[in-house]
């Protein structure tokens, strides 16, 4: 599995030399240090996939500065029969941004251009990091729909790799309407780029850039909010989880509210201050609301410790929800742990047992507004204890998706129906259209 693909360097050189031209000499690069950062990316947070590191080796990167130098580079490294694996800030956590074909890296992260902005909707060059997108959208008075608690990643390494987030209660998963528009580079030897809007974009999404190399993208906005950062506290954590189903459906709806056991929110950053061996939610809420959560909180016997006004702190509740407690557990703890992300009402109606499928499970929970999600986490032993527990989790009702594994698993049919006209030669992303490691692969989320 570990063996790396590389290829015949006088292909690259000639790449190369095509590049320095099109995009100039900053703008390409072979030196060790960037070609070892462009070949990796979030996956150690996957004991699993750690084992099996490295997966693949950059032998090219190119950060060219545009949309259509995005598209004029992937057209260059299809003449020369060169993989391509695209990138953004490098975030995502499976894996899928490791070029496993080895090849050329194209980094978006300088195409970064806030193209244009309306009611209801903003458009970036994919390179865009989403927080500047919020900001912008603040400006004009609306927000986005959703960003992801990596706000400083891209967007079109949102779109192409992630799923949901901040904002994701009220409006569901970025392929549940959130992306308006994509433009797409497919893998021709002339640049090929199309628009594809609404329900035909959904097919380049959470794809991993499989289907298309995409380099601008129109997402939903929606007017701005006076957001409230509140932080609760509480004896339990079953106080904390007991909570998710009334929070999720104040009016108006919760941006984001997360729950952790003392022993994950002790691991989080001491400016969140929660206090020691108490259980933490940490709420995003629309200021007309913060009263109605105040008084649940407080019937569930919970203290509201702090109630904050500015994006400073809201976006610091958002970059500690999801992944991100996990992986500050990760990091405070001398053990490995691992994660599996679930989802069900047995998460809220069953905690003990769904933490019980693991030996020293926690679990790291979202409100949503049908179902709630989150990250069980729990010591790591070896990879058949982790998915052997799948099968427990699914006899509980509850569905999982297993980030351990870098395989399309969204839609995958599709997308090779779809690669197979958009890139005939399978020279974008290679190695993450079927080829599945760590074979459950979970009940998908
Ligand atoms: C601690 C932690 C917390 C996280 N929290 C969240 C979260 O709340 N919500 C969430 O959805 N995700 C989350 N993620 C996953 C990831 O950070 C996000 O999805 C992020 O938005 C990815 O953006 P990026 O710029 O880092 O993309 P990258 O990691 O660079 O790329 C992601 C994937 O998309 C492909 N890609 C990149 N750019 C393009 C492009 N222009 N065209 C086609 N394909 C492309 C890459 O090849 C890769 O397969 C988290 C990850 C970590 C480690």
């Amino acid at each position: 599995m570990t063996s790396l693909t590389a290829v015949d360097p006088a292909r690259i050189d000639a790449l190369a030399t095509e590049l320095r031209t099109l995009l100039g000499e900053a703008c390409v690069t072979t030196e060790a240090a960037s070609l070892e950062r462009a070949s990796v990316d979030g996956a150690g947070m996957s004991p699993l996939i750690k084992e099996l590191l490295p997966l693949g080796r950059a032998q090219l990167v190119a950060t060219p500065t545009s949309k259509d130098l995005i598209a004029a580079t992937v057209a260059a490294a299809v003449r020369h029969g060169v993989p391509v694996t695209p990138r953004g800030k490098g975030t995502g956590n499976y894996g899928q941004g490791i070029p496993m074909g080895g090849g050329l890296v194209l980094d978006t992260s300088r195409a970064r251009r806030i193209l244009d902005a309306g009611n209801g909707w903003i458009e970036a060059e994919a390179g865009a990091v989403i927080w500047a997108m919020e900001q912008h959208a603040n400006r004009n008075q609306q927000q986005l729909w959703m960003y992801p608690s990596t706000a400083q990643s891209t967007i079109g390494g949102f779109v192409a790799g992630g799923s949901g987030g901040t904002g994701s209660i009220a409006n569901g998963l970025l392929h549940q309407g959130f992306v308006l528009a994509v433009e797409v580079v497919h893998a021709l030897p002339e640049p090929t780029v199309v628009r594809v809007e609404g329900a035909d974009a959904v097919p380049y999404l959470h794809n991993y850039g499989t289907a298309g190399i995409i380099t601008a993208v129109r997402v939903g906005t929606e007017p701005a909010q006076p957001w409230r950062a509140l932080l609760a506290s509480f004896p339990t954590y079953e106080q904390v989880v007991g909570l998710m189903r009334p929070l999720a459906s104040l009016t108006p709806t919760p941006r984001l509210v997360s729950g952790d056991r003392a022993e994950i929110a002790a691991c989080l950053p001491a400016d969140l201050a929660i206090p020691a061996g108490r259980a933490s939610l940490r709420a995003i809420l629309d200021e007309a609301s913060v009263a109605d959560a105040t008084a649940l909180i407080e019937a569930a016997g919970g203290t509201v410790d702090r109630v904050l006004e500015g994006a400073q702190h809201t976006v610091k509740l958002s970059m500690n929800s999801y992944n991100h407690p996990i992986e500050w557990l990760q990091k405070s703890s001398a053990e490995p742990y691992f994660h599996v992300e679930v989802l069900g009402d047995a998460l809220v109606d069953d905690l003990a047992a769904v933490e019980a499928v693991y030996p020293g499970g926690m679990l790291h929970i979202e409100a949503q507004r049908d179902r709630p999600i989150g990250m069980l986490a729990a010591p790591y032993v070896s990879p058949a204890q982790v998915l052997e527990g799948f099968d427990r989790l699914a006899a509980l009702g509850v569905r999982t998706h297993n980030p351990h594994q870098w395989a399309v698993d969204f839609e995958p049919e599709r997308t090779t129906a779809l690669a197979a006209t958009t890139d005939p030669l399978g020279l974008l992303n290679p190695g993450k259209l079927g080829a599945v490691v760590h074979e459950h692969t979970g009940t998908q989320m």
